[in-house]
């Protein structure tokens, strides 16, 4: 999957379905997130901190999708 360097909707031409189309972007948990999650699980914290990378959007991957067909086109990495 092609990946993109910003977290914000884009303006392309959906390869799926032909349409000039802003993206729709979604949060997704990413490697950053999970690398969070377990050193706050080592550093002792107990269930429910480390799951607060999960809800931190600047911390997520974002997934860029096509608001027409569903499909999904680029996703955005943190790391
Ligand atoms: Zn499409």
């Amino acid at each position: 999957m092609p990946r993109t360097s910003t977290s914000m909707p884009i303006q392309t031409v959906c390869p799926y379905c032909g349409n000039y189309i802003i993206t729709i972007t979604t949060p997704v948990p990413g490697l950053l997130s999970w690398l969070l999650c377990s050193s706050l699980f080592i550093f002792g914290c107990v269930l429910g901190c480390c799951f607060l990378p999960f809800c931190v959007r600047s911390l997520m991957d974002v997934q860029h999708s096509c608001p027409v067909c569903r499909h999904v086109l680029f996703h955005h990495r943190r790391l």
